[in-house]
């Protein structure tokens, strides 16, 4: 009788088993080169964890994609283009078919080719361009090299819940404003002005024979909880490291940003400060103690068909007058010569050059979905977006476990829900697309789940 049920179950299998293969490579800097993150220029000393480009490939029925994820604060486009373009020749992966994102960690390297304002802070240093410059090839290497590493394999899928962790970081004021990061124990804030999605998606691969290959993680929460003059990958380090003490060293963790434009780490109702690689190592610790927790009630993935689908978005520009420019311009001259105007100023004179820059062309902003049977997908977007934005996805995705990760592709700007606009402050500030810019995001990726789900579904 048992031997009859595995028979029927095993026919009722497609051809090939999936196949999966990881690797990691060494992205960090050298000392002297200018850090991202903070409107102001800082020259990075040394090293507290290595920043590293890290790939899962996944192979079924001949068919590949890849996940990619880098510690970096963003990905210029120019710099994934190359990347996929590179990993496409070394493994005949389409371009198309790699996912590229940033986990947006705020002690990496400045990241040049996004805009006006990374050339006012060191972006013009040799010692920049040169890494600039071999970035894309060590991001293909990780695809190679994850390539080179397919092997038979079964894969897992659960949502844990994390809500200690992240929060919205703006508030209605009691002014009747919405404020932004307004500082702990501040007695004017009313509450917070949008969502937390406290989603911990975790996704577990293994070998055949039981061997952790490799755990994806994704959370939406900032990636800015050390500062400092160190490289170091964030919360997503000591995450790392944590599960492969518990899964042994050869497994990877590839750590993925969700939608987190408007969420942080930052509890306004604590006084505590929470700066450095103790928060850091706390929140990636928390995070770690929920994805263990996950690992006990994952549901095994059906062996469905890898379909990757991905579309262009047209997205309009701000309104921006010519005053704006000229305002921006001058403020941008006092920050080359070494002033430091406020902040807000500072913000918007490099968004208001970036969208005069354009001359009115609309962002070509990509979306880019991949699916892995009938119950998991991986949706990319551009840009820092919204919570909202992110949450409206997976509740309308067909596929009951929907990983949407932001900072992918390009453009690299706030994405702001439509909402949010009116309220202003700093993330509407700085946005380079116009309201609804998100929204359009949203339909298409939802054009893109039903399109999968409808053409993939075994
Ligand atoms: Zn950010």
């Amino acid at each position: 009788m048992r031997e009859i049920t595995l028979f029927l179950l095993a026919a009722s299998l497609s051809a090939a088993p999936l196949r999966v293969g990881r690797a990691a490579v060494k992205i960090t800097p050298e000392p002297g080169t200018p850090m991202a993150g903070y409107y102001s220029t800082r020259l990075a000393t040394g090293t507290h964890d290595d920043l590293h480009a890290k790939a899962i490939v996944l192979e079924k029925d001949g068919r590949k994609a890849a996940l990619v994820a880098c510690d970096l604060v963003a990905l210029a486009p120019n710099v994934i283009e190359e990347a996929r373009r590179l990993a496409e020749k070394a493994t005949r992966i389409p371009a198309g078919n790699i996912m590229i994102s940033a986990t947006h960690s705020h002690t990496g390297p400045v990241i040049t080719g996004r805009g006006s304002r990374d050339s006012a802070y060191g972006g013009s240093l040799p010692v920049l361009k040169k890494y600039m410059a071999e970035l894309p090839a060590r991001i293909a290497e990780s695809v190679q090299l994850a390539n080179a590493d397919l092997r038979a394999a079964r894969a897992a899928a659960g949502i844990g819940k994390e809500q200690s962790l992240a929060f919205n970081r703006r508030f209605h004021m009691k002014d009747g404003s919405v404020g932004w990061n307004p500082g702990k124990l501040n007695p004017n804030i009313l509450e917070p002005a949008g969502a937390v999605d406290p989603g911990v998606h975790v996704v577990y691969f293994e070998g055949e024979d039981s061997t952790a290959l490799a755990t994806y993680v994704n959370y939406s929460c900032h990636l800015d909880t050390v500062g400092g003059v160190e490289w170091s990958a964030d919360y997503p380090y000591t995450l790392s490291s944590i599960l492969a003490n518990v899964k042994g060293g050869g497994m990877l963790t590839l750590f993925t940003i969700g939608t987190a434009g408007n969420i942080n780490h930052v509890d306004v109702s604590s006084k505590k400060p929470q700066k450095g690689h103790e928060e850091a190592a706390r929140i990636g610790t928390v995070l770690a103690g929920e994805v263990l927790k996950t690992y006990t009630r994952l549901s095994p993935l059906s062996d469905g068909a890898l379909a990757v689908k991905s579309e262009i978005v047209p997205l309009a520009l701000p309104e921006v007058t010519a005053a704006d420019v000229d305002r921006g311009k001058t403020i941008e001259a006092e920050i080359r010569a070494g002033k430091s105007p406020k902040f807000l100023d500072s913000v918007f004179a490099f968004k208001a050059i970036d969208v005069s820059d354009r001359q009115g062309k609309p962002h070509e902003a990509e979306v880019q979905v991949i699916a892995l049977g009938s119950q998991i997908a991986w949706v990319a977007l551009p840009g820092e977006v919204f919570v909202e934005l992110g949450m409206a996805i997976k509740k309308a995705s067909p596929f009951p476990s929907t990983i949407v990760v932001e900072l992918a592709h390009g453009p690299t700007t706030y994405i702001p829900d439509q909402r949010a606009y009116p309220q202003g402050n700093y993330e509407v500030v700085s946005a380079r697309v116009a309201q609804g810019s998100g929204e359009k995001l949203v339909e298409s990726a939802l054009r893109l789940l039903a399109d999968l789900k409808k053409s993939g579904t075994p």
